[in-house]
């Protein structure tokens, strides 16, 4: 399998084995930047995921540590991605957005974000730019500085069931999926060169996410591990346990999901990853899927081409430099 220099090597790059060859041979690479849930975990920061394709950064959520992953990849990422898919407005999807905005700005970002997503993303923007406007004040007026007020400009495109985006000649279409009392909720599909990835976002078993991953190469999906549901049932009352776990898939769920869409590959995401949890999940996502299964970690690639590669990071995620 040829390695490929294109975009992730360097100086920052998590991955020892990256260097020399220039030509992909993969048309989607996806990066996770953070797969972890609501619970702090310095191994797993919050949701989000960098689909990159044809000299194009996606970035699918902004979850907590988002911008830190970025830069992970090398700076040129968090001064470089601008599009951002936001797939529900649960605020473990959302808090590292004040950090990419303004922290990509002071790091020379050379335009504004834009934002696809819920309609109330609006909201949320604009009450990020209130709230930091002191920021901005000290920056900009009182400081020695090249910044612009332009530069901070940002466009927020509300989402709809099976809405297309174009970003040159990369397609994203929206999924509305099933979050229960969190509406709207969005998966995303990215298609390019002949291949494709799905992100399910957060969503309970949905049709509907099946029938727009039909022949899609990969699915990313959320999951309730066994493990995070004992965390779960241990620190909430009953009612509202099942409150949480109703909101979410578990694992044979997922599998069937998986099954029905006939992708190549399954990836569990948003999940509790400690090891000792894995062998239990597995075996539950075995019941209805036998096809190939991966457990997702921050900074994990999957090169989706001819063939679908996964490397796992180098070092373990909290101790990348950058
Ligand atoms: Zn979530």
């Amino acid at each position: 399998m040829a390695l490929v220099a294109v975009g992730i090597a360097g100086s920052n790059s998590p991955y020892a084995d990256v260097s020399g060859v220039t030509e992909p041979d993969f048309a989607i690479r996806v990066t996770l930047l953070g797969t972890g849930v609501p619970v702090p975990n310095p191994r797993q920061f919050g949701p989000s995921i960098l689909v990159e394709a044809n000299d194009v950064k996606l970035l699918f959520d902004c979850g907590r540590g988002c911008a830190h992953r970025l830069w992970n990849l090398g700076p040129q990422y968090l001064r470089g991605t601008q599009h951002v898919f936001i797939t529900h407005l649960h605020s473990d999807h959302t808090v590292g957005m004040p950090d990419l905005y303004l922290n990509g700005w002071v790091m020379l970002r050379p335009a504004g974000l834009k934002i696809y997503g819920p309609k109330k993303a609006e909201d949320l923007m604009r009450h990020i730019r209130l709230a930091y406007d002191e920021d901005v004040i000290y920056r900009v007026d009182r400081q020695m500085s090249t910044l612009s007020r332009a530069q901070l400009e940002y466009s927020v495109t509300t989402v709809t069931d099976g809405a297309e985006f174009d970003f040159n000649g990369v397609k994203v279409t929206a999924i509305r999926v099933d979050h229960h009392v969190v509406q709207p909720a969005f998966g995303y599909r990215v298609d390019y060169g002949g291949h494709s990835v799905v992100i399910s976002g957060d969503t309970a078993f949905s049709t509907n996410l099946i029938r727009h991953s039909k022949g899609a190469d990969v699915i990313l999906h959320e999951v309730v591990s066994p493990a995070l549901e004992n965390f779960v049932r241990a620190n909430y009352q009953k009612d509202m346990a099942d409150d949480i776990v109703a909101l979410h898939t578990l694992a044979p769920d997922a599998g069937r999901v998986f099954n029905e869409a006939g992708v190549r590959l399954g990836v569990f995401t948003h999940l509790d990853n400690n090891p000792s949890t894995i062998p239990e999940l597995i075996e539950q996502t075995r019941e209805t899927w036998d096809g190939r299964l991966e457990v997702g970690e921050d900074l994990m690639v999957i090169d989706i081409g001819e063939d679908i590669e996964v490397r796992r990071p180098a070092h373990p995620a909290e101790s990348v430099a950058g």
